[in-house]
């Protein structure tokens, strides 16, 4: 999915992103496992001399274990705001020094943005490096966990033993 700059008008172009088969494929490859929804938006604006793209994605998908192998489910929601210059001004003589925030500053070439690698790049950025089935908000497939503690249980507070008598009393006999 590749916007031409010069299609891009001042106010900019928004793209919903309702289950395109591009952008699931673009997420799929970052997640290295397959995404079953993915909605949202994606805002494309062209200045002098870069791309903005901002937007939020919902990504609802599975991916094996960092860890184990297991099927895990992946419920992924974030926004995001990228820079893109055209290829090969950084080496030219007038780049600009980019600043601290720019360091995630991609490139486009033959003058146009690939907003499937603008998907690609995003959830690259924003999902953890591991994703394994003991990392918060993890879920897995078919609901079993792989020998690893369940984070659920251990947040759960130890019940009170003077109330754990009462946790075996059956009040309707
Ligand atoms: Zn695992």
């Amino acid at each position: 999915m590749k916007i031409r700059l010069d299609n891009i008008p001042d106010a900019g172009v928004d793209v919903e992103i309702t289950d395109q088969k591009w952008a699931q494929e673009a997420a799929a490859a970052a997640l290295e496992g397959s995404a079953s929804r993915l909605t949202g938006k994606l805002s494309v604006q062209a200045y002098d001399d870069h791309i903005r793209v901002t937007g939020v994605l919902t990504l609802h998908g599975r991916r094996p274990c960092d860890r184990c192998g297991m099927d895990l489910l992946i419920d992924h929601d974030d926004g995001f705001d990228l820079h893109y210059v055209a290829a090969g001004s950084r080496d030219s003589g007038q780049s600009r020094e980019l600043k601290t925030d720019e360091l995630d500053i991609g490139f486009y070439d033959g003058g146009a943005i690939d907003l499937a690698a603008v998907v690609q790049e995003h959830f690259a950025l924003s999902m953890p490096s591991r994703l394994a089935c003991d990392a918060p908000g993890t879920r897995v497939a078919d609901g079993e966990l792989c020998g690893a503690p369940d984070p659920s249980a251990e947040n759960e507070k130890p019940v009170d033993p003077r109330f754990a008598v009462l946790a075996g009393l059956k009040l309707n006999d």
